[in-house]
């Protein structure tokens, strides 16, 4: 029987490349966006070029009972769910001073309740047939800091405890919750703050290149393979953490 990944923020960026790495290790896709109706059905298309199959799914990440929803709508489908990657993610830039509450709450909202919610019921499911594997996408600057995006670094670290909390509550049940730190990459996130971080970033690279994506997304997939591992953070990145 097929085995089934859900990536959150699969419409685009780093969610869409993940989606089609899965697809190529013979996974059905749920994909998951929020706006980007067109790019998730483009995906769609692109998973049905490889000859998989896939279930599109627009629900808000940050909402408990659109998360239920579209849980319910893949367990329908095909009937579990063997990999939940968490990848949907917001950036709202300000420095502390300034940031309102808004842009404080949304970024939590999405990039770390999200994460749990979906988290949360994809977990149960799991639990029921004593497997799985979630995989939290965090970044480097949970772990290090940076200056400009308070929001965005706590949401990322927080993932990172998640990720840990979980490990140690559902590795009786046998599902293994990692996290794993994607490098810098030109999406639209990553094109917000490319001409301001390119040059510093690339320096701090001691290998003079940035990671490449489709290697990130390989990866990824093996990481969701490995069955004895759980509770850790993968820094993707030849920058030291
Ligand atoms: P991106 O190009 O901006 O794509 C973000 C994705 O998240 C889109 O598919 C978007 O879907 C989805 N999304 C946003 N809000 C959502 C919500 N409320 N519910 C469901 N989906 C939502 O970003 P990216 O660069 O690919 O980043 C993907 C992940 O990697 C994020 O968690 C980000 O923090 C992390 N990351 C990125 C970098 C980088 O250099 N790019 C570095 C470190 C970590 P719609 O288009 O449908 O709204």
């Amino acid at each position: 029987m097929n085995r089934v990944a859900l990536i959150t923020g699969a419409s685009r960026g780093i969610g869409r490349s993940i989606a089609l790495a899965f697809a190529r290790h013979g996974y059905s896709i749920g994909i998951n966006f929020a706006r980007s109706k067109d790019k998730a059905e483009a995906v769609a298309r692109e998973i049905g070029s490889l000859g998989g199959k896939s279930l599109l799914l627009e629900a808000d990440v940050s909402n408990s009972e659109q998360v239920k929803k579209m849980v319910g709508k893949v367990m329908g489908e095909w009937g579990k769910i063997d990999v939940l990657v968490n990848n949907a993610g917001i950036t709202r830039d300000r420095t502390i001073l300034k940031m309102s509450d808004e842009e404080w709450l949304e970024t939590i909202q999405v990039n770390l309740t999200g994460a749990f919610w979906c988290l949360r019921e994809c977990a149960k499911e799991m639990c029921r047939k004593k497997e799985g594997a979630i995989l939290n996408i965090s970044s480097i600057v949970g772990a290090k800091g940076s200056s400009g995006n308070a929001n965005y670094v706590a949401s990322k670290a927080g993932l990172m405890g998640l990720t840990k909390a979980a490990a140690r509550e559902l590795g009786r049940f046998n599902v293994r919750v990692n996290s794993l730190l994607p490098g810098f990459h030109r999406t639209d996130m990553g094109n917000r703050v490319w001409d301001k971080l390119f040059e510093r970033v690339r320096s701090e690279h001691f290998l003079g290149k940035l990671t490449d994506l489709e290697e990130f997304a390989e990866f990824v997939c093996v990481v969701a393979e490995q069955k004895s591992v759980s509770g850790q953070v993968y820094n993707f990145d030849s920058r030291i953490l």
